[in-house]
């Protein structure tokens, strides 16, 4: 009979917060793959457990897994060790994990800490509702295509960064997020322990006179609400709406040309039409076509 996965969770930084049950796991393992065998060399120090340790890293994923998964079928039962938190979270646990899952192996998770969700539930954001996304590339391009793909996120986000990134980060965050609340927590559950719930402009302004130490996690608030953004883009919608009637030189009517551009920019009527009364784009029109527009609205 095939043996089993175990994704044990560990401490953070604090080795008080390691649990009766990851204490067991690791007892009885047959053997514990450990993402630096080093780190996990004291944590069995600690726990004063003796135990066959073997590599499992980013770069020996592919050979290590094979013969992590040959001895699990054999009958083997492993415990995977990250160097902190929880494995598969931003580490090559997820492989493992999913390479066991194919090869029809029980995995089972020992839960314990994890800096994101510590992050989050301490940020003062809504949590109700989240998206990890882990850390952004080091190469500009794609860094900026993972932010862009993020400015309509309703979602409280959730990054994972290094200290010498971190200012950089920031900046990139701002000129593409705007000035966000953010909630940057660094050195979870250690001696420096930080949270500094602000924006981004002022998190940017006091790592100009902080050289960032430690780990950080970022949790940023999401886009506003669709309806607000709306809201706030009502000088561009009725700027739009000027524009047609613009290019469309043969007497347009503001009726008429909110009309085309509803459908264009994917924009309800009203919004649109009340956008363009408060911006007054046009002075060529009266209440009457106003009325119409609205009975025969959407
Ligand atoms: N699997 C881990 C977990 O469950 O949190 C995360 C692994 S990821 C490779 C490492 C990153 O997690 C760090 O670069 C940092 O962003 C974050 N991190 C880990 N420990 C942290 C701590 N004590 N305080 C703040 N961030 C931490």
């Amino acid at each position: 009979m095939s043996g089993k996965l175990h994704l044990v969770a560990t401490p953070i930084g604090n080795l008080g917060d390691i649990s009766e049950r990851t204490k067991q796991t690791l007892h009885e393992a047959d053997f514990i793959a450990a993402e630096d065998t080093r780190v996990t060399r004291n944590l069995l120090q600690h726990l004063n457990i003796k135990k066959e340790l073997i590599s499992y890293h980013e770069h020996n994923r592919r050979s290590s897994g094979e013969k992590i998964i040959a001895r699990i079928i054999a009958g083997e039962t492993c415990a995977l060790v990250t160097d902190a938190g929880t494995p598969g979270i931003s580490d090559p646990g997820e492989d493992l994990a999913r390479q066991c899952i194919d090869a029809n192996i029980e995995v089972y998770a020992i839960p314990g800490p994890c800096a994101a969700v510590a992050a989050l539930t301490i940020s003062g954001l809504p949590a109700g509702r989240f998206a990890f996304e882990g850390f952004l590339s080091m190469a500009k391009k794609s860094r900026f295509e993972h932010l862009n793909a993020l400015k309509d996120e309703e979602r409280t986000m959730i990054f994972y960064e290094a200290p010498h990134k971190l200012t950089r980060t920031l900046a990139d965050m701002l000129e593409v997020l705007g000035d966000r609340r953010i909630s940057i927590s660094r050195e979870l559950t250690k001696m420096h322990e930080e949270t500094m719930r602000t924006r981004l402009s002022t998190a940017i302004e006091h790592y100009a006179q902080t050289t960032p130490r430690g780990e950080y996690v970022l949790v940023i608030e999401g886009a506003p609400h669709s309806s607000k953004r709306e809201e706030y883009d009502e000088a561009a919608m009725a700027e739009a709406v000027a524009a047609t009637i613009a290019n469309i030189k043969n007497g347009l009517s503001l009726k008429d040309a909110v009309k085309i551009t509803a459908p264009e920019r994917g924009i309800p009527k009203n919004a649109l039409y009340s956008a363009v009364l408060k911006h007054d784009v046009t002075k060529t029109e009266d209440r009457e076509s106003t009325s119409i527009l609205r009975q025969s609205d959407n």
